[in-house]
Formats: structure tokens, C-alpha cells, sequence
């Protein structure tokens, strides 16, 4: 039986940066990986990587839109009919997530979480040569509507509190700064300092190449199941057995089977969100920008123009739904008219969904010696290099950078 210090199942964003952080401190570390480390679902991801997105996604504005959103085909939110009996348990805690004190604790949480977010981004990605795909700038949040620029600058008191640089700025400097927008515009917000992935897919890869040229071991296999072997842990896999003293579980929205396997049930769903990639959009935008009806974004890339948003439910193994990626660019187009979609390629994949949009980072309470990092959601990228210091202090049995009560797993 091959053996370890720390094993890491799922070498996803989450699990490559906390195998990194903790081969950075010293441990032998094996991602147990079935498909590429690096590869995971940040790779198709918007690239958003500003520690403002401190919103909850259950909030009573939400629950009261919700019937309009799910009627709407196009709408940021849809639910595949016969997928709903499913979503009863995750549906009933997210309605009791958006009471305003479980709101305001939850802001709390993730204002604290994120406020690390960046600098540790950073810290990881630079030993990896992975900062080359970072970079920093000004991103807006457009609104068509008067309304819905109003509903969005109703946060900026929150967002100043937290002490972000957040302003209003009008149509006429919107369109100069960015002069493919179409005219249909109220105008945007505009948040300082958000940093930007020009390339996910490579900046994963960077990170991955850099854990095993110092030495990591990465295992092409699936994870069945953890148990207990005296003093250590046995994660069976389908080519074999790895004891390991410790054990990380950041298998996105698969953790869910392996949790049941050691007795836990966590409401972990996958909420599928959608890209479309245009090498040749025949627009430009100097930034990342956010589109606030229906929300998407659209980040230029080193590939093209990549709109990406949405969320369904559907279950984790339902084939992707191509129209939910290609309604994509005529949502887009409505903002930028002269948009072209050749060439254009879809991709769909798994945000790992709580229904109080935090994610567990902490111990299993039954299981000294193994951890648990999943249920980023939408901010998991973000979120990876904080989490993986979190994950590595909790091995090394020393305090986190942060209070990870907010983030337990018994919260379920
Ligand atoms: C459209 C879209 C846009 C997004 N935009 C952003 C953004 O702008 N900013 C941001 O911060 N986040 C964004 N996200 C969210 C972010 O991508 C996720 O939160 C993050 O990638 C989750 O990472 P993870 O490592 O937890 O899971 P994953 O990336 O899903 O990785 C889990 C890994 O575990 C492996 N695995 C699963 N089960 C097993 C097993 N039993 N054995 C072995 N391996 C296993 C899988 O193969 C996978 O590689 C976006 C997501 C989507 C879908």
C-alpha cells in the first residue's frame, strides 16, 4: 500500500492550491485526481477574482423574484422540472438562509474570508509563475435599467463599510471607457482593484506542473471510499489504497458521495453555470465586466471574449443543456451589438452549491485528521488560496488566518 502524509481527493482549484500550500510547508502531499489536477472547474470560470463578491445568494430580494426567475427560459436561474423533487431538503435551507440576520452573517463571513482572498491568490500563484495570468483593473457592473443600477448602488454602503473603493459612474463614462457598449445603458458600477485571469485553464496548469516538479505525487484514480486503518486513513481508489495520516476532501460537488460514506449528509448540490467562448467576438473590452440583467459576465481573455453566468439545477450527471450556453450571447448581444459568436465554444460545469452560499472549510467532527474544502459556489477561485492556508494551518494543527465557525460542517 503506497502511503502519505497528506492526501488530497480532487485536484480541483481547491485541492491543487492546498496541495501546493501544504507541499509548500513540507508535507508529502498525493492529489488523488481522476481527471487532470488543475483542470477543474475554475478552468471554465468567469476569471472574477475581487474579494467584493461578499453577497449571499439567498437574500429575501431573491426569494421574492424567484417565481418570475424560474418562469423566465432565459432567466439567471432555471431548475430542470424533473429535477425538482430533489432540490426540496437544499430549497427549504436555502428559504431559511435569506432571513436578514442569517444574511448579515453570512455578508460577515464571507467579508472576513475574502478579505484574505487576493493576498493569498497571489502568494500561491507566484512561486507557480501562475501571477503572469492576473491582472489588476477597474471592473463595472452594468445596468440597462435605472432600477436595477439603483437595486446594485444600494449595496455600496455594505461594500464601503468593508472598506472597498466603489463608485457610481454615469452612461456617458461608461461608453468612454469601454466604447463597444451599445447606447441602452443606465450606467455601472465601478469596483477598484478587482483582479482579473486572463487564462484559467493555463493558470490551474501552472499550478498543478508546479507541484509535481517539487516532488508531489498526483494518482490518476478515482476516490471510492475513507476508512479508519489504526492511526492513519485508507482511501481506497480504483488502481489501489493510499494511508494517509491526513486526509483533505475537495472533490467540488462530487464530495457529497464520499462525506455519505463516512456518515455525513451535507445538502451539497451542483448549481451547472455555462460558458461561451468567442475567439473572434469582433468586440473588445478592456475589462471584466458584469452584466446586471440577467446577471452574466464577459471577461476578455487570452482566447477571446468568454460570457459566462447562470445557474441550474439539474442534477450532477444530467448532460449540459446547450441553450443555456447559447443564450448566452443573445443576452450578450444586447449589450454589445456588434458581437459575433463564430467559432464560439460551449463548456458547462459544477459550482459546488451550499444553500447558504458558504462553503465547509474545517474538520470532520468524527473523524480526526480528515478535512473538508468544498462548496466555493461561484467565488471558489477566489477563494482557493485562503482556503488551502486554512486547510494547512488545520493539518498542522495551528489557528487559521480567520474563525472558521461560519464555514463548519455541523452548521448541517
Ligand atoms: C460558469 C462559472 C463561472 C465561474 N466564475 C468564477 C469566478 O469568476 N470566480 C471564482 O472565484 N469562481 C468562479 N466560479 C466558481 C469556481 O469555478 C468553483 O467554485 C471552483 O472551481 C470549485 O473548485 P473545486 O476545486 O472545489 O471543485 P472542482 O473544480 O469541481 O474540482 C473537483 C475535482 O475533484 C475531482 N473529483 C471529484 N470526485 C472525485 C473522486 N471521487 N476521486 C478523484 N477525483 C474526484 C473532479 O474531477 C474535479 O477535478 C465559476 C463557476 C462556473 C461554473
Amino acid at each position: 500500500m503506497q502511503k502519505t502524509d497528506v492526501a488530497v481527493v480532487g485536484g480541483g482549484i481547491i485541492g491543487t492550491t492546498a496541495a501546493l500550500e501544504l507541499q509548500h510547508r513540507g508535507h508529502a502531499v498525493t492529489i488523488i485526481e481522476r481527471d487532470e489536477p488543475g483542470a477543474g472547474t475554475a478552468a471554465g470560470s468567469a476569471g472574477y477574482l475581487a474579494w467584493d463578491d461578499i453577497f449571499p445568494i439567498p437574500n429575501p430580494h431573491v426569494i421574492a423574484e424567484l417565481p418570475r426567475m424560474l418562469l423566465d427560459k432565459k432567466g439567471p436561474l432555471v431548475i430542470k422540472p424533473s429535477y425538482l423533487p430533489h432540490m426540496i431538503g437544499w430549497g427549504t435551507r436555502f428559504l431559511l438562509a435569506a432571513r436578514p440576520s442569517r444574511v448579515r452573517r453570512a455578508i460577515a463571513a464571507l467579508s472576513e474570508i475574502n478579505r484574505y482572498a487576493e493576498e493569498s491568490l497571489v502568494a500561491i500563484a507566484e512561486p507557480a509563475g501562475a501571477q503572469r495570468y492576473l491582472v489588476r483593473e477597474t471592473a463595472f457592473h452594468v445596468s440597462q435599467k435605472p432600477e436595477s443600477l439603483e437595486d446594485a448602488a444600494a449595496h455600496i454602503p455594505t461594500l464601503r463599510s468593508y472598506g472597498f473603493t466603489v463608485e457610481v459612474i454615469d452612461r456617458e463614462t461608461l461608453l468612454a471607457a469601454e466604447p463597444a457598449l451599445g447606447e441602452n445603458l443606465a450606467g455601472a458600477i465601478a469596483i477598484a482593484g478587482a483582479y482579473r485571469c486572463t487564462n484559467p485553464g493555463a493558470y490551474g496548469a501552472a499550478l498543478a506542473q508546479r507541484f509535481r516538479s517539487a516532488s508531489g505525487t498526483a494518482t490518476h484514480a478515482r476516490a471510492t471510499a475513507i476508512e479508519r486503518n489504526t492511526d492513519a486513513w485508507n482511501v481506497r481508489t480504483t488502481i489501489g489504497n493510499l494511508q494517509a495520516k491526513h486526509v483533505v476532501i475537495a472533490a467540488g460537488a462530487w464530495s457529497g458521495e464520499l462525506l455519505r460514506g463516512l456518515g455525513y449528509r451535507v445538502p451539497l448540490e451542483s448549481a451547472r453555470g455555462y460558458h461561451l467562448m468567442l475567439p473572434r467576438p469582433q468586440v473588445q473590452l478592456s475589462r471584466l465586466i458584469h452584466f446586471n440583467e440577467p446577471h452574466f459576465v464577459a471577461t476578455p481573455m487570452e482566447q477571446g471574449l468568454r460570457l459566462a453566468g447562470t445557474v441550474e439545477f439539474a442534477g450532477i450527471d444530467a448532460p449540459p443543456n446547450d441553450y443555456r450556453a447559447d443564450m448566452l450571447f443573445d443576452i450578450a448581444r444586447a449589450y454589445l451589438p456588434a458581437l459575433e459568436r463564430d467559432g464560439a465554444v460551449r463548456w458547462m460545469g459544477h459550482r459546488p452549491s451550499l444553500p447558504d452560499s458558504l462553503p465547509v472549510i474545517g474538520p470532520l467532527p468524527r473523524h480526526p485528521g480528515i478535512v473538508g474544502a468544498f462548496g466555493h459556489e461561484r467565488r471558489g477561485f477566489l477563494e482557493s488560496g485562503i482556503t488551502a492556508r486554512c486547510i494547512a494551518d488545520l493539518v498542522e494543527e495551528k489557528a487559521p488566518p480567520i474563525d472558521l465557525t461560519p464555514f463548519s460542517i455541523e452548521r448541517f
